[in-house]
């Protein structure tokens, strides 16, 4: 029996216990319904065991030598080559992925930029106050999910921040608050209680809302008698009494708060309401965890950060860092590159149509361990071992924290880590370069 860390989701639960003789997994103790579907990959029909290259619009399974020479081919012929993805691979093969990036002067971005980066974006002009799950589990008395579902996306979570006991209370669930802030009744309404709060708000209307809570915060008698945004006068009140009067309160931001406006930054403006909230705080504060789903999706912009000093995306020219942000969804609405790789997420499917046919466009080079709609449309295909099953490497997770992954069993037919592949593509190149 082993204890180990799951790479299921965000969360990074470590404490699973595995039964294994080293070759196989027998048991899997203590994972939700989407852990045990990350091991069960190992052995799933769907798994990718082979390299693959597309002929005649059919992809076959060639040897590694051929589908590493065929992968290099297409990014040296590439002018502005697109690399994406990188949230489900660990921070070392992150860190492989930039320098490939720079040596191909390439575009590179995860999948946060479409998702929690967008919080980042905000840092330097507002500041964000963070916390951490330990002090979730030990402290909070109030958790509001805001646009989040973390009921069927990281299925545990409810589990530990709401019913957990803590180390300086008495108490657990008794004592804390739940608040759900979304426009549709999801999964995660079903864990309240009667004490907690339920707010079905109209759809893109979490601005008025804002905007009514931090107008209250300055003026009393700010919330209008009828109500704003679907939500009544009342349970207004009663919201904003529970986020100034929490000791430890947290929001967990999800995708749905995400989204982009025309008109207006809604992050910007939620993260100027926490400002006004915390400066009205008798007791404590109130603090944010985001919500992004893949497993080391925090840890693509702590590489980059301790690495150039910067956040998000990178242009790599003459294989310098270029001083200028370009967004992902630019690069494609221009179709501002001629290949793309893709590494471990399955943008065919996650971005919308009028994105994703222009990706289509150019030869995709897909690292992946599963096959997805990408899969079916890549030029070439290089599988990799199951990270935090089958290779070891470190993930950051979701409230910043970084967890180390293990190996418990070898990958079949000797698949590379992402690690280890992409640093072959790094030689490869390098080597093709001096011939
Ligand atoms: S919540 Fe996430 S990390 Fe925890 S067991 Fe489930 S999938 Fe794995």
């Amino acid at each position: 029996m082993k204890r180990i860390t799951c790479s299921g989701c965000s969360l990074l639960c470590d404490d699973i216990i595995v039964r294994t003789d080293g070759l196989f997994i027998d048991e899997v103790i203590g994972a939700c319904l989407k852990g045990k579907e990350r091991f069960d990959q190992v052995t799933s029909p769907n798994r990718i065991t082979n390299p693959m290259i597309r002929k005649n619009g059919e992809l076959v399974k060639v040897t590694w030598d051929e589908a590493l020479d065929y992968t290099v081919n297409i990014i040296k012929k590439s002018l502005k080559p697109l690399l994406y993805g990188f949230s489900n691979i660990t921070c070392e093969a992150q860190y492989n992925g930039i320098e490939l990036a720079k040596e191909i002067d390439g575009f590179i971005d995860s999948n946060a930029s479409i998702c929690q980066g967008k919080v980042f974006e905000n840092l330097l002009d507002i500041g964000i106050n963070l916390t951490s799950l330990t002090e979730i589990l030990n402290k909070a008395d109030l958790l509001i999910l805001w646009g989040a579902n973390p009921a069927e996306t990281i299925p545990r979570l409810l589990n530990k921040a709401l019913f957990s006991r803590g180390k300086f209370r008495m108490t657990g669930r008794e004592i804390k608050t739940l608040i759900v802030i979304d426009p549709v009744k999801t999964a995660s309404f079903k864990v309240m209680g009667v004490r907690d709060l339920a707010l079905l708000i109209e759809p893109d209307k979490d601005i008025d809302l804002i905007r009514t809570l931090k107008d209250e915060c300055c003026a009393t008698n700010a919330i209008p008698e009828k109500g704003v945004a679907g939500i009544d006068q009342d349970d207004l009140k009663r919201l904003l009494l529970h986020l100034t009067g929490a000791e430890n309160g947290v929001i967990f931001i999800g995708q749905a708060l995400l989204q982009p406006h025309k008109n207006y930054n809604l992050i910007k403006e939620l993260l100027e309401l926490l400002q006004l909230i915390n400066e009205r705080q008798s007791k404590g504060r109130i603090s944010l965890i985001l919500l992004g789903g893949h497993f080391n999706m925090a840890g693509f912009d702590h590489v980059v950060l301790s690495n150039y000093g910067t956040y998000g995306n990178l242009q790599f020219e003459d294989k310098k860092l270029k001083n200028e942000k370009i967004t992902l969804v630019n690069k494609l609405k221009n179709e501002e590159f001629d290949c793309s790789l893709i590494i471990g997420t399955d943008p065919i499917s996650h971005l919308p149509y009028s994105l994703s046919s222009r990706l289509a466009k150019q030869p995709i080079i897909l690292i992946d361990n599963k096959k997805s709609a990408t899969y079916h449309l890549a030029q070439v295909v290089l599988p990799t071992a199951i990270t935090g099953i089958e290779s070891s490497g470190m993930a950051y997770r979701l409230d910043q924290v970084p967890i180390e992954l293990n190996k418990i069993v070898n990958p079949p037919s000797n698949i590379p880590s992402d690690e280890e592949l992409l640093l072959q593509l790094i030689t490869k190149l390098k080597s093709k370069d001096e011939e």
